[in-house]
């Protein structure tokens, strides 16, 4: 029996529902069902739970509670910003987003430009940094909206949010930021950054899945994509009261969220210096820009990510390919490819993200059992002299 603990270090995936979130939603699941809109006392009550939830997250997110709408995840706030904003300022018909969004914008932007919409994707460097001279550039009279990601789901690297929108803004357009991979890995405030709408989801941070939220700045009527009376007129259908219970335990969780970053950053680092030492020809992308403390994407030279990720899942370990989200198919990431990476430097590229439930023990095992992996992959005899490097010369 193998009795050794998995590894799971697919955290910008999902994360594992934290016990605290799992206890607060087990009542709305069981006992406490009634409706939120219900005019009974039982409806009043989970009402007021939702509204403290309201209030924990807007307090994590630097807004108000007014502000927040609650939705089945960040794919429905991306939707409904993007959409939202198109109909908000009439006669404008052209978007701008980048090149390395999650497929849940960059689809929809595809699905509007079959309508008519015309969408400008913007380049990132080799770093998979943005210019943001090129927005400026793509700016034009008619563009409705801007929408950036904060972070970077493959590979970490982070936008210059706040200067973007600024930007956006003096060209009279509204400005989107999917904060998705940013919440809860780095201090953020919806508010302060200026931006009109910024969306997140529930599961990146120990919360449920099917669960999310939207900042919709004050002051801006946003139209809503399901029509109902629920979340002031702004989302309809029943709330989904357990996930949005889980969600709000799982912010109060995020006591202290520069303190959890430097302890993802220290296992990151351990984690990434461990194998350069093996194996100084990997590749860290993204590297020289800023990018989340947790996030490492790697280039294993020319090896089968595929097959690596079958090995280190045979020890226990999980990672991700960055074409995991493409339904387990063999599409080379749209983000690697943006940053001009090769086909074959794409299909060797794993990323691996850390999360609170990893400990220095797990980063020690997979820099124990990575060298011997790849020497196999490599037909080469596993390492037998400590400290040997693995060359790249294969
Ligand atoms: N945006 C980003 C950057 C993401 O990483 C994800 C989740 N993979 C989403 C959007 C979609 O979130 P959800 O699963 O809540 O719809």
């Amino acid at each position: 029996m193998n009795i050794t603990r998995s590894i799971y270090l697919d955290n910008n995936a999902t994360t594992a529902l934290a016990p605290a979130a799992l206890d607060a939603m087990l009542p709305y699941l069981s006992t406490e069902y009634a409706n939120p809109s219900s005019a009974s006392e039982a409806g009043a009550s989970v009402k007021k739970v939702l509204g403290e939830a309201r209030v924990a997250v807007g307090r994590l997110l630097g807004a108000s509670p007014a502000e927040l709408i609650f939705t089945s995840g960040a794919t429905e706030g991306n939707h409904t910003a993007i959409l939202g904003a198109l109909s908000l300022i009439k006669g404008r018909r052209h978007l701008i987003t980048s090149q390395v969004e999650h497929p849940s914008v960059l689809l929809m932007c595809q699905h509007l430009e079959r309508l008519g919409i015309e969408v400008s994707y913007l380049p990132v460097d080799a770093e998979g940094r943005l210019d943001l001279a090129d927005l400026r550039a793509a700016l034009r009279p008619d563009t409705a909206l801007v929408s950036l990601m904060w972070a970077n789901n493959e590979t970490g690297v982070l936008f210059p949010i706040v200067e973007a929108a600024a930007i956006a803004h003096d060209a009279g357009a509204f400005f989107h930021t999917d904060a998705t991979q940013v919440l809860g890995k780095l201090p953020v405030n919806a508010a302060a950054s200026g931006v009109d709408f910024l969306s997140c989801s529930a599961h990146k941070i120990h919360g449920p899945k099917g669960v999310g939220a939207l900042f919709v700045r004050k002051g801006i009527a946003l139209p809503p994509l399901f029509h109902g009376h629920q979340e002031r007129g702004r989302r309809g259908g029943t709330e989904n009261v357990p996930g949005i219970i889980g969600f709000a335990a799982a912010v109060r969780l995020l006591t202290n969220i520069e303190h959890e970053a430097r302890y993802l950053q220290g296992l990151r680092d351990h984690f990434e210096q461990g194998l350069l030492a093996f194996m100084p020809c990997a590749r860290i992308h993204g590297q020289d820009a800023e990018r989340l403390p947790n996030t490492s994407n790697i280039g294993f030279i020319a090896l089968d990510s595929e097959e690596l990720l079958y090995r280190l899942e045979q020890e226990g370990i999980t990672a991700a390919a960055g074409a995991a989200c493409a339904a387990g198919g063999q599409e080379p990431s749209h983000v690697l490819t943006a940053m001009g990476f090769s086909k074959t430097a794409v299909l060797s590229s794993l990323r691996f993200s850390f999360g609170r439930l990893n400990r220095s023990e797990d980063v020690e095992r997979v820099l124990r059992v990575l060298p011997g992996i790849l020497l196999g992959m490599m037909d080469m005899p596993p390492m037998t002299a400590a400290g040997a490097a693995i060359s790249c010369a294969h």
